[in-house]
């Protein structure tokens, strides 16, 4: 196996096939896409395309096959794969991360595979955990957000995510959702659904292009996530915002911040969530960020979060939906309670191949500044979107900065993509290539994106210091270093 990996990366890795690789980058006059697309289409489709790009199709059929075989993987399930407009864009990002930064560990693909965008930071609720904190913050006019579309969608990002503050009360959302579409995005958006318990509201997103809706859930019944978003009669509409949208075509996942409030609720939830209809179940781990940082005591312990993990785990294979976690630590109980691989933390395929393995050492693991970025309503950009909103993690704006230099050179993001830099435990973990911690929240509590995950049982001492109130938040930098904590 470990062969099969050489001879892909041999094949790949090396300046003829990067130099092919770059050179399909340009663009084809004749068949007016970059030569990769173009070639691509022949590959798949058989699609007639000039001369030169049906001979790259070729080169590209050579180095799909051969790293079909190296994860072991049939070449045809590819083909079919990549059928889907979303999938090519998919593998367009990887080969042109091969052609720039080479076959690495962890791998970083030519741009990220998903941009979330908090569009607005206004909101029609009061959460305890909102990481936008809800405010007024300046937004941008339609014809930046529809320019900052064109980026994304040039930059074959394939996923473009709407989030907030509320994106569905901004005023133009149906435009911006319309308009990412027709550029070829997959469009998502995340909402507490206060509007959508309107059925008539929920069938105009979909219209719109809208593929995939995540509708937040706090607790198993009104009380706790009413208290929880500060809004009476909020758990009632959410539930049947996530009725309504079940009975469409968009793809629903309810997302439950998981807390010391409701940790105890999660397990009824899947009955409650499966029962309303929805695909997903997401445990988002609790991040304290923005509003979240000053209810810093709601994160639950390193031992909590590993049972819940286990217990979640295990459900996946009686029920019917799907239920996952942002908590990177998830790959490591996957993989110590079956030998089973979860490649990355947001999107969990079962694999039964061990060549999946090598796969996921390469792709798994918290993807901040590798597969994500983040937006703000005014298009500063981030790693991720639980990221504090500190200029030292800021990576540039979409409008004023070139997007290529700073995902291509960004220290941040280069920090962030070497786990060899990681602290604590997270450094010299087995688990470290599938998990690696989660980047955001070693960054809420120690202000250092490659500081210990303090939420892992592998790190409970360092749970054991964020516990002291003045690590959270940008004075602990100052504290860090007049305490000479060794991280
Ligand atoms: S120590 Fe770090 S890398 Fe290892 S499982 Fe825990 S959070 Fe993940
Ligand atoms: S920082 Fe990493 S692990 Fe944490 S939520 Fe973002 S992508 Fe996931």
């Amino acid at each position: 196996m470990d062969k099969m990996i050489h001879t892909f990366k041999k094949i790949v890795d090396n300046p003829i096939s990067k130099f092919l690789i770059r050179h399909m980058l340009s663009k084809c006059k004749k068949d007016n896409k970059s030569k990769l697309e173009a070639a691509l289409e022949h590959y798949i489709t058989g699609d007639n395309k000039c001369l030169l790009c049906k001979l790259d199709s070729y080169i590209l059929g050579y180095i799909i096959k051969k790293g079909s075989e190296a994860f072991g993987v049939d070449e045809e399930e590819v083909k079919e794969r990549m059928k889907d407009p979303y999938w090519t864009m998919g593998l367009i990002n990887v080969l042109k991360g091969i052609a720039t930064f080479g076959v690495k560990k962890p791998f970083v693909p030519g741009s990220p595979f998903q941009v979330v965008w908090n569009i607005t930071q206004r909101c029609n609720m009061n959460c305890k955990h909102c990481y936008e904190s809800k405010g007024n913050s300046e937004e941008l006019g339609k014809e930046d957000v529809m320019n900052i579309i064109d980026i994304i969608s040039s930059e074959k990002i394939p996923i473009l995510a709407f989030s907030g503050g509320e994106p569905s009360i901004h005023p133009n959302i149906l435009d911006y959702i319309e308009y990412a579409s027709e550029k070829g995005l997959y469009v998502a958006m995340a909402t507490n659904g206060f509007i959508f318990s309107n059925k008539e509201r929920c069938k105009e997103f979909e219209e719109a292009g809208l593929k995939f809706v995540q509708i937040s859930l706090d607790g198993l019944n009104p009380k706790t996530h009413d208290e929880f978003r500060g809004v009476n009669g909020a758990w009632k509409r959410a539930c049947e915002a996530i009725k309504n949208f079940s009975k469409t075509e968009v793809f629903v996942e309810v997302a439950t911040t998981v807390t010391k409030n409701n940790y105890k609720e999660i397990l009824g939830m899947v009955d409650l969530v499966e029962k309303l209809g929805a695909d997903w179940l997401m445990l988002y781990n609790f991040v304290p960020v923005g509003r979240g940082s000053k209810n810093v005591d709601m994160d639950i312990s390193p031992k909590d979060r590993y049972r819940l993990l286990e217990k979640i785990y295990a459900l996946n294979y009686e029920r019917e939906i799907e239920i996952l976690s942002t908590a990177p630590q998830f790959a490591s109980v996957a993989t110590k309670k079956s030998g089973e691989i979860i490649p990355t933390h947001f999107y969990n395929p079962k694999y039964e191949s061990n060549e999946i393995r090598q796969l996921a050492d390469f792709i798994g693991g918290c993807g901040a500044g590798r597969f994500y970025l983040s937006l703000e309503p005014n298009g500063d950009i981030y790693p991720c979107v639980f990221f504090p909103h500190d200029e030292h993690v800021k990576l540039g704006n979409i409008l004023e900065d070139d997007f290529r230099e700073i995902w291509e050179k960004n220290e941040v993001l280069w920090k962030l993509r070497n786990r060899n830099l990681l602290k604590g435990h997270c450094k010299t973990c087995v688990n470290r290539d599938i998990c690696g911690g989660c980047r955001a929240r070693a960054y809420a509590y120690f202000s250092d994106v490659c500081a210990p995950d303090p939420g892992c049982i592998h790190n409970e001492k360092w749970m054991e210091i964020k516990n002291e109130r003045r690590y959270i938040n940008k004075s602990s930098r100052h504290h860090r270093h007049k305490r000479k904590i060794k991280i």
